[in-house]
């Protein structure tokens, strides 16, 4: 047995991949210490259940200075677990669970399950 668990572990497999998120997403952070912020997605990790959010998890980091950048304390956001992340709803103005839909012309869209918008990742 090994003492601490690999990075490599915590992945799930290919086939468990689901995430109510997406990039460019608005959305609410329900726990931690950036509770009830709202931000843009930026990035989505979906085999690790991460994602990194605009101005939420900020962390410092010390950097070593580089030919390409300064060293220092540099402020960056890292990446939050998605279940303390609910997708915002415009229209309810707040965080909402997530359904999906097929449109008469056959193309898939992700719905409020509140009161039924329409939300789709701005372009
Ligand atoms: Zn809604």
């Amino acid at each position: 047995m090994p003492l601490f668990r690999s990075k490599q572990r915590r992945d799930i497999k290919p086939h468990q991949v689901k995430c109510h998120i997406r990039k460019d997403d608005q959305v609410v952070v329900i726990a931690g210490k950036d509770k009830g912020k709202i931000g843009r997605v930026l990035q989505v990790f979906p085999r690790r259940q991460r994602a990194i959010v605009e101005g939420v998890n900020i962390v410092k980091r010390h950097m070593r200075p580089t030919p390409y950048a300064e060293g220092g304390i540099v402020e960056k956001p890292a990446p939050i677990h998605i279940s303390n992340l609910m997708v915002f709803c415009p229209k309810c103005t707040r965080g909402v669970r997530i359904g999906r839909k097929i449109l008469e012309d056959g193309s898939k869209v992700r719905v409020c399950k509140r009161c039924g918008e329409i939300i789709e990742a701005k372009e």
